[in-house]
This record gives C-alpha cells, structure tokens and sequence, in this order.
C-alpha cells in the first residue's frame, strides 16, 4: 500500500473488508451483481495522511446519479451563507473572482452570485451540476484538476479565492489538485476549504466517516505538510461543528501573509492528542471494534425485547456502519430518507429497504437508528413527535 501523495509506503493498521459502494442503493434485481471492493486505512508517516487503498474510480460515484443535494438540510443552507461572510469579512472584495470546487447544487456559490462576484463553479456530477445552471449558477459540469483547471484562462493567476466543502477529501490525486490551485490562485489568493476532521472522528469513533468518497481524513498536520511541498502555507484553521466535527483550512502562497496565532496552538493539540505517531491508529482500530461489538448488542437487546427497530436517513455514512456491523433486514426493517432517488431501492451489501419520511410516520418504530447523526438536532427536531410518543433515537455515535 502506497501513499498517493508522497508515493512512500504507507502503514496499513485497519480493515473494513468487503465494503459495497457507500452509496450504491440498489434495484432487487441488481443483488447479484453489486460491486464490492476492500475498504482497508493506512496513515502515511511522511505526510501524516490517513487514507484507504482500494477506492473505486471518482466516475463510478459521481455522475449523472449522485444523490447528495445540499440544499436538502436547512442548517446546511444556513452554513454555507455563513462560510459566505467570514470569506467577504475577510478575504473578499468587490472585484474578487472566485472557484468553488465541488459546488453541488449551487447552496454556497450562490451567495458569490448574488453578490456580483465574477464566479465559477467545478461539478461532475451532472443531475447536481444541472439543478445549480437553472439557479444561474456558472458552472463547469466536469471534475476540478489541472487539465479543466487550464481550459479557465480567465481565470489564470486572477482567481483571489478559490474555496471547498467536503470534496477534497473525494479527490485522489492531490498532486494534480493542488497544481490546478497553483495555476489559477492570484498573487495573494487564498485556497480555503472545509473537510470532515481526523481529530473529531478519532475522538467520536465516528468511523463512518470512512468509505469510497472519502479517500482521505485530513488534519492540521497532513494539509499544512502537503501542500509545503507545492510552495504553499497553511495560515489558519477554525474547528466546525458540521459533519460531526470539520475543520476550515486557509492556504496561501509561501510568506504572501500573515500565519493566524490560534494555529500553532490547534497543532500542539494534535501532538498532543498523539495524531502525528502510528500508536494513535492503532487505538482508533480497537476503539472501532469495541463499538461495533456495543453497538450489535445494543441492536439485539431491543430485537431479543421484542421492539421495532428502523433506520433514519440512508445517508452514505450508513453504509460503512450497517456492513461493518453486519447489520441486516434481520434487525432492521427499514431506512426512511427523503431523497427521491434513494426510496423504492434497498441499502448497499444488507439491502434493507429504503422508504418515505412519511412510511416512517406511519409505522412508527420502537426504536430508530440515526445514521445522519450529524445532522441531530435539525432531525428531532422535526421528528419531535416520534420521541414525544416515546419513541428512542439510538446511534453508534455516543460522544
Ligand atoms: N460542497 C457541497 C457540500 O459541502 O454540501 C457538496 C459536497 S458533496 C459531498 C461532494 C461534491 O463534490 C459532489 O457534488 C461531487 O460531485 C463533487 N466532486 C467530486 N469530485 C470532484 C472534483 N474532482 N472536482 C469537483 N467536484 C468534485
């Protein structure tokens, strides 16, 4: 096993085993041919990179079917317009032109536009890429590296900001990615993006963050170390609550600007927390085990009691838990999700079926696994009534 930025080779200290795609909700008729492939993790001591080996292409997940929407949250929609205002209060002015890589369905690139600002958005998935063209949104319908990244020549060395949420961590080559950045960033440009933190999950165990999309983890560590290599500075972070636990990363060009104090400090706390030495990735392994056995039993008590066990949210996340744990139709009988693309299909590798909000409200549960746990509050929130009737929220996420 190789690292795929430092080409080194890498500690392999955990396997998932055959894992389906984490978002690869199925056709009965397709049980028989679904792709599996080995999910195993590695951390790379060069570079500090945690990341999996075997990974299906980036094509295979993002296509004309991807089923990710983010303006399908409210809280995400309200994220993103905040997100928007710390880049104006701090970064952006009024000729600025800006990138967004992985701009979805256009929730957080929208802001730029309806401020005026000169913008340009990378999508390659093109159901995702279309709903964003009919907001107004300028997009590029295909994937962000240096090759697309060279057709942009407005763009060329003129761009002040370019900026991400959850999609680096979908890119397998960095290199390429980060020679993309290089061609189109200003003089002072700033690259600033968002991504699930190793830190939070390690602390969580929250190992559902690991799965196809999600090549690599990344911490303070890893980014500011990789992308020295290309003659750039990591001169800020700031911890976010989304995804369970994010971290905001600002890059610059090598001494363009000033390194913000609170850095060093969140670094120390990664040292700290022993994130730079393989010892901490052998914890997490048995941490993941320990949950997996707690979190089965937890299921079979309420089974072996008697109570009606379902699923909320078939997020891609579920994936990764439901077959880590060997969790089936043997447990649960169904996941409601609001997603039109997902409901009438079954789950990847445990097909458990995948229903309406509103088969959910009427056949309520006992108990209700909240795979989107992430998403807690805006979910019981809405879902008020089912605890109100003493209905019981469980998850595998218990810190
Ligand atoms: N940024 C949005 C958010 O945070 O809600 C969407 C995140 S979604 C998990 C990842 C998005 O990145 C998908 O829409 C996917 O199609 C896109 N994506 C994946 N690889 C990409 C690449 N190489 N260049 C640009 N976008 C990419």
């Amino acid at each position: 096993m190789k690292c795929k930025v430092s080409g080194k080779k890498i500690f392999k200290f955990m396997s998932f085993g055959k894992m389906p795609m984490a978002n690869g909700f199925l056709d009965e008729k397709n049980f028989k041919n679904e792709f599996f492939y080995n999910l195993e993790v590695g951390f790379c001591k060069e570079n500090y990179l945690f990341q999996i080996n075997d990974h299906p292409k980036s094509q295979k997940i993002f296509n004309n079917k991807y089923p990710f929407y983010t303006s399908k949250s409210r809280y995400m929609i309200k994220h993103f317009k905040n997100y928007f205002n710390w880049l104006k209060k701090n970064y952006l002015t009024t000729n600025s032109r800006i990138v967004e890589i992985g701009s979805n369905d256009g929730t957080f690139i929208n802001n730029f536009k309806n401020f005026n600002i000169e913008h340009c958005g990378f999508e390659p998935s093109k159901n995702v890429a279309n709903f964003s063209k009919k907001r107004g949104i300028k997009v590029i319908p295909d994937f962000f590296n240096l090759k697309n990244a060279s057709n942009l020549k407005k763009f060329k060395y003129k761009t002040d900001i370019i900026c991400a949420a959850n999609v680096i961590s979908h890119i397998p080559n960095l290199n390429d990615l980060i020679k993309g950045i290089d061609l189109l960033l200003s003089k002072k440009g700033v690259f600033v993006f968002e991504e699930p933190y190793l830190g939070s999950m390690l602390k969580k165990i929250s190992y559902d963050q690991i799965y196809d999309a999600h090549v690599y983890m990344f911490s303070l560590l890893s980014v500011r170390s990789i992308f020295k290599k290309f003659g750039f500075d990591l001169i800020d972070a700031v911890p976010q609550i989304t995804h369970g636990g994010s971290m905001r990363y600002v890059i610059s060009r090598t001494k363009t600007r000033t390194v913000k104090p609170r850095l060093k400090k969140l670094i120390q706390k990664e040292i700290n927390m022993g994130m730079n030495k393989i010892d901490r990735y052998l914890k997490f392994k048995k941490d993941c085990e320990l949950s997996r056995k707690n979190f089965k039993k937890e299921i079979e008590n309420y089974k072996n009691n008697g109570k009606k066990i379902c699923g909320y949210a078939a997020a891609a996340k579920s994936t990764t838990v439901l077959n880590y744990c060997g969790i089936g139709r043997n447990y649960i009988d169904f996941i409601a999700d609001s997603t039109k693309e997902k409901i009438g299909k079954y789950s990847p590798g445990m097909h458990i079926p995948i229903v309406s909000i509103d088969h959910f409200h009427k056949n309520r549960p006992d108990v209700t696994v909240l795979f989107s746990w992430n998403h807690k509050r805006e979910i019981l929130e809405k879902e008020k009534n089912f605890s109100k009737n003493g209905g019981k929220w469980i998850s595998h996420v218990k810190k």
